[in-house]
């Protein structure tokens, strides 16, 4: 079975082989097993094979029956088969059932692995809700198949195999009659088979579509509330669950038909046998002990042949799925980080990849560890894990689309290791953007992102990751506990740690009140706490994470004056520690920065000081004597 998969050494099996055949794909999850699966195949089989040889044992009794001879040893044959022949198929079952929900298991771990090391760019384009439908209810598609379907096939196929051959044995006439009924119901499948594939992709698609409206529905629930959408947001849900429906009712009529025509089937091949067979023993060329025989060995078949069509009709539901699974592309290589993480595969050219999949960028001599140090050797701090990075733009352009007009349009300059930058502009100038090719959460079009001296895709990724700390723009909040959230980026600080970012976030007060201290639940969303909250939420697990790079975007639009006032402390204090890129949008805080960039409509337009921009910029005094106060800055 596993023969035709011609094994590349991928260490994962559907990696990105996904213009593969569906079907060769489904096999390939069931290559690491094929042992257990032989084992357990073949003991159905046998467990068959016993069901198989009672026609035979049947017509031994009939005979001694005929001849008046002893019935003993035949029916005592007969039962040993019986009881063999269920003890057989029992452990079989087990064994392969048992098989497949390792295979589910597998395929399971492996698409959740991959799903949360998709690239940015990808999520984006996908609606969260229907990959959920897609590790959930298309896993489960395929579990119907792992644990029925294959044992199923297998052992289907190698009875009516044996069943075949013992037929043609008996007699080549009646063998013929049969395969052609047989051959005749093939047909049949051939053309329900795909209409089965097409309607259960639908129905499953359905499935996720209503995952995404109700993604979108609870995602902005009280928006929903507040503007009294529920009634349309519930016939949107409707309409999707009536096309699930419609798909069902689709699949189960196809399947139906196909239940009852190879019942037809075996039917009428049980009828031409009658027919052709009691000819001939009329005209006596036949016995009548072979044709009651091959009746009973055709009734036998039965099984496997209806057993052969529902496996065929479920695996179309494992076609399905895998084709839902690979279209996400979560499979592919080129939709995860996975390629930036190995040295091989950087793309970008005129620069040597890093291996570091440790993360350890001293650990080799080259570009970035080279920079690192250079760039730390002024204020002295060890190299490795503390001092802060310098960043620089270098040219930079970028659209997030190819079919969006750019973002950035050459964005250039330069924020030495250590102190406050500022970035200020209209809404849309594309400040959040630069925290985004920062973070690698997607690649610039053109130009350079340089971090540490160091091109930020030369960077193994984790470490530049680890480096920077990522305070953003809406400061979500992870379903869980405080303390849970404050880990999340640091999962090893003590409660010590804890405690001094607490304090340093203000978020002492929050702590007093909630009932549990750091271990209460904040919620959904951080729903249970307010949007000043969950900044300075936000603020204590970038500290935590004691950055080399803190990025804030307009992080402190939340607050009130008091906590503003504090905060924007723990900002300037971090600054003397690390290196801190802060979007603002009150004039207080830009005022006090080592530098300020001014970004208009994807372009640096001027880099310096307050007091510098306010004399030689007019979009900044503008903003200046606006106080900044825009609602987006
Ligand atoms: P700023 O933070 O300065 O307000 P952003 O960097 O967030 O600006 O966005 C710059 C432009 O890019 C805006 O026009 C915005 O609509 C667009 N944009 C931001 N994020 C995305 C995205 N994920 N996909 C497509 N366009 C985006
Ligand atoms: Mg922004």
């Amino acid at each position: 079975m596993t023969a035709s998969v011609t094994a590349a050494e991928q260490p994962t099996p559907p990696a990105e082989e996904h213009a593969k055949a569906p079907l060769r794909r489904l096999l390939e999850y069931a290559r690491p097993h094929t042992g257990v699966l032989v084992f357990g195949g073949v003991l159905t089989f046998a467990g068959g094979l016993t069901g198989l040889a009672q026609p035979l044992v049947a017509k031994l009794v009939i005979d001694a029956l005929s001849d008046g001879a002893s019935l003993t040893r035949p029916l005592l044959l007969l039962g040993a088969l019986v009881v063999g022949g269920a003890v057989l198929t029992a452990i079989g079952m087990y064994v392969l059932e048992r098989t497949a929900q390792s295979i589910v298991l597998a395929a399971r771990s492996q698409l959740v692995a991959r799903l949360l090391r998709l690239r940015v760019a990808e999520v984006d384009r996908l609606k969260p809700g229907d990959l959920v439908s897609r590790v959930t209810a298309d896993t489960t598609l395929l579990r119907s198949v792992a644990t029925s379907s294959i044992s199923q096939a297998v052992s289907a196929s190698l009875l009516l195999l044996g069943g075949l051959v013992l037929m043609a044995v008996m007699d080549l006439v009646l063998f013929g009659v049969t395969i052609a009924v047989l051959l005749g119901l093939a047909v049949v499948m051939g053309v329900v088979m795909p209409r089965i594939n097409r309607a259960t992709i639908a129905g499953q698609a359905a499935i996720g579509e209503m995952g995404s409206l109700l993604e979108r529905a609870f995602g902005a629930f009280r928006t929903v509330k507040a503007n009294g959408a529920e009634a349309a947001e519930t016939r949107r849900l409707d309409a999707a669950a009536l096309t699930a429906w419609r798909k069902g009712v689709d699949v189960a009529g196809w399947t139906a038909l196909s239940g009852s025509v190879a019942g037809l089937a075996v039917n009428l091949a049980f009828l031409t046998v009658l027919g052709v067979g009691g000819a001939r023993v009329a005209a006596d060329s036949l016995e009548i002990s072979s044709l009651i025989a091959f009746l009973l060995l055709l009734f036998y078949l039965i099984e496997p042949i209806s057993g052969l069509v529902q496996a065929a009709t479920e695996v179309q539901g494992g076609l399905a799925a895998i084709h839902r699974i690979d279209e996400v592309g979560t499979l592919r290589r080129e939709h995860t980080e996975d390629a930036d993480t190995d040295a091989d595969t950087d793309a970008h050219e005129g620069k040597e990849a890093h291996g570091g999949e440790n993360g350890d960028r001293d650990a080799d001599g080259s570009g970035a560890a080279a920079a690192a140090r250079r760039a730390v050797a002024g204020n002295g701090a060890a190299p490795r894990g503390g001092g802060p990075v310098s960043v620089a733009f270098d040219g930079v352009g970028f659209r997030y689309t190819p079919d969006l007009p750019p973002v950035h349009r050459g964005v250039t300059f330069e924020a030495p290791a250590g102190g406050l930058t500022a970035l200020v502009g209209p809404s849309g100038a594309g400040k959040t953007t630069v925290f985004s090719l920062l973070e690698r959460f997607y690649d610039a079009t053109s130009g350079r992102v340089l971090v540490d001296g160091a091109d930020v895709r030369d960077w193994p990724l984790a470490a530049l990751r680890s480096a920077i700390a990522y305070v953003e723009q809406d400061a979500p909040v992870l379903d869980g506990t405080l303390r849970e959230n404050l880990l999340l980026g640091a999962p090893d600080a003590d409660d010590d740690a804890i405690a001094e970012v607490v304090r340093r976030a203000r978020l002492g007060d929050l702590t007093e009140r909630l009932p549990d201290g750091v271990d209460s639940l904040v919620g959904h969303r951080g729903t249970t706490i307010s949007g000043g909250e969950r900044q300075r939420v936000a603020i204590a697990r970038a500290l935590l994470r004691r950055p080399r790079l803190l990025l804030m975007d307009e992080a402190t639009s939340q607050l009130d004056a008091a906590n503003e006032a504090a905060l924007k402390q723990v900002m300037l204090d971090a600054a003397r520690e690390t290196s801190v890129m802060v979007v603002a949008h009150r004039l207080s805080t830009v005022v006090r920065a080592d530098r300020i960039v001014v970004l208009d409509a994807g372009a640096v337009r001027a880099v310096g000081t307050h007091a510098e921009l306010v004399a030689a910029d007019e979009l900044y005094s503008d903003l200046a004597a606006s106080q900044f106060l825009t609602a987006d800055a």
